[in-house]
């Protein structure tokens, strides 16, 4: 009997009756002879609330207490979708995520998985049962709470059905499988049958939502088969990520585009252009835990240079005040911009490597659009740029077409 791993978000349990559809979903597969396990995301808006509700407490939350309650949100309907399964006369049984000991680091809200105890869950699979694990949550060494980021539900799916050993790590979601793009920005994106690990590497950490970065790695490290499918549809086998090298295949240049809308960009124009300059930039804001995307510093001319690279929004307010309080006198900065209306696109493909070319297609796209950019960043299998934010869909759409990935 195979063990597979069942994760459902959001949208998938957002009303009592999308929890019960996910239950006879689940009690299907489940008569089918498999072990489930399911993995439950909070109901749709309910993590948002959540934290709202914390921030009427203070400002900043302090992030233990954050953590302890954000988790609330997936133990809810993790409780729910036992019950729902357990009212189709299946045996179910929910479990918060410190309770199958999903041990983490101590990184409260960005916390990573070090290590799963899966005795229990073995245990419950072997007399029958359906387990449930509340996704997006472990506890540390400690046995404080802690939370896997947001999306961190897919995290936990993944990281159980390594530690389990599962056939296939199922993830449902509102959409039947990953697409060239968003197709809520692009209605003309295509359903992709299949996607190198690589690539969905990429798309993962450049935007695309519909898989958190961490989950995708895990099954990279792990060699989990991940299947991306709609809980809404019965029918369609969804996207696989695949671990084969696609070098010698057919295969398109570009397989899909990223965006991010909540990136900051931060410019210290004037500085002077000599070694350490980036350091002295750069360390105050990685001390203040704050991670930095892109980064770029131009050629300087007269001695002098200017720097700028792009933060999450959420961070660009710190960000500036460390800039004003701790760079900007020491590095003799001549003036300091911030702008959080920006976005960042990005086209991915395995098939980069082998062609020449892309980059300019791209950039030819956009101008001939009159779409400015602002920053570049290229590694071998993605091209990243910076725009202004009311700019992306039509540089989507235009890229979308310039690549043929309708046809893909
Ligand atoms: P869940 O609540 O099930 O975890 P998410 O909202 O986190 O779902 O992720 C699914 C969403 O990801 C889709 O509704 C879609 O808008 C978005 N998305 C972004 N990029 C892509 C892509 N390339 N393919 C499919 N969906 C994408
Ligand atoms: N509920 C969490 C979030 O909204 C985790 C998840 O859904 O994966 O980010
Ligand atoms: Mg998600």
């Amino acid at each position: 009997m195979s063990i597979i791993v069942q994760k459902f978000g959001g949208t998938s349990v957002a009303s009592p009756e999308k929890i019960k559809a996910v239950a006879e979903k689940v009690a299907k597969f489940a008569s089918n002879g498999n072990k489930i396990v399911v993995v439950v995301s909070a109901m749709s808006g309910e993590t948002n609330k959540l934290i709202k509700l914390a921030e009427k407490m203070m400002r900043s939350p302090e992030p233990r207490e954050m953590d302890s309650i954000v988790s609330t949100g997936e133990q809810v309907t993790s409780g729910l979708t036992a019950l729902a399964l357990i009212n189709l006369g299946i045996k179910a049984k929910s479990y918060a995520g410190h309770q199958v000991k999903i041990l983490t680091n101590k990184s409260h809200t960005k916390a990573r998985i070090e290590n799963i105890d899966s005795k229990l869950i073995k245990k419950d699979l072997n007399n029958g049962y359906v387990v449930v694990v509340a996704g997006f949550q472990g506890s540390d060494i400690e046995g404080n709470i802690t939370t896997l980021g947001r999306g961190g539900s897919d995290t936990t799916a993944v990281a159980l059905a390594a530690a389990l050993k599962a056939e296939e790590c199922q993830i449902y979601t509102d959409v039947d499988g990953i697409y060239t793009t968003d197709p809520r920005m692009v209605p003309e994106a295509k359903k992709l049958d299949s996607i190198t690990f690589e690539e969905m590497l990429e798309m993962a950490s450049l935007g695309s939502k519909v898989l958190q970065t961490r989950a995708v790695e895990f099954a990279g490290k792990y060699k989990v088969k991940l299947r991306v499918l709609s809980s809404f549809h019965t029918s369609g086998e969804g996207t696989i990520i695949t671990f084969e090298d696609k070098k010698n295949m057919e295969e398109p240049i570009v397989s899909g585009i990223a965006f991010i809308k909540d990136e900051a960009e931060l410019s210290l124009l004037g500085i002077p252009d000599m070694p350490g300059i980036a350091y002295q930039i750069l360390g105050p804001v990685a001390e203040a835990n704050i991670d930095v995307d892109m980064i770029i510093q131009n050629i300087g001319t007269d001695g002098l240079t200017d720097f700028t690279f792009t933060v999450h929004q959420n961070d660009m307010d710190k960000t500036l005040n460390i800039l004003n309080k701790k760079v900007k006198q020491h590095v003799k900065a001549r003036e300091i911009n911030s702008d959080n209306k920006i976005a960042k696109l990005s086209i991915v493909g395995v098939g980069m490597r082998s062609n020449v070319g892309v980059a300019s297609k791209m950039f030819r796209t956009l101008a001939e659009e009159g779409i400015n950019i602002s920053t570049i960043s290229t590694s071998e299998i993605k091209i990243s740029v910076i725009l202004e934010e009311k700019s992306l869909k039509k540089a989507v759409t235009s890229l979308h077409k310039a690549f043929n990935l309708a046809d893909a």
